[in-house]
């Protein structure tokens, strides 16, 4: 992503390209991942640019990382049975492809399954 350019997730945000959005608030948005790896995987992503990884987020704003994960924990008791992986690749070695803050969500649907 260059510098000027808007991150795909920038864009979700903004309307210019749909999303199964399940939750909307003031400084956060969650959506289904496009490619997901688990039953349930939900994309949670502060809705500034300003943070390309969790490093910078938890450096920056502390209180903004604290309500991401609080809105990952009610995504997961309002999507599975409230168990979760809270995933935030950093940095390109380690898989992130979008540097926009973003946590990932995986979980099992519930009923019995867990995840491998
Ligand atoms: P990363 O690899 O940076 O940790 O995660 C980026 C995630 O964004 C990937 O899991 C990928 O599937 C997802 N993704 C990339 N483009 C889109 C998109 O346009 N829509 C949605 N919903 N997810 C996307």
């Amino acid at each position: 992503m260059a510098e000027t350019e808007p991150s795909i997730f920038s864009r979700i945000i903004a309307g210019e390209i749909p999303a199964d959005v399940v939750f909307d608030s003031e400084r956060i948005i969650a959506f289904r991942d496009i490619a997901p790896q688990a039953p349930v995987h939900l994309l949670v992503v502060p809705k500034t640019e300003q943070y390309r990884d969790v490093t910078e987020l938890a450096a920056g704003d502390p209180e903004l990382l604290a309500e991401l994960v609080a809105t990952a924990k009610r995504l997961a008791d309002e999507h599975s049975d409230g168990d979760f992986r809270l995933v935030f690749n950093t940095g390109a070695g380690a898989g992130q492809t979008v540097f926009h803050v973003h946590a990932h969500v995986l979980s099992a649907n519930g009923g019995g399954h867990s995840l491998q």
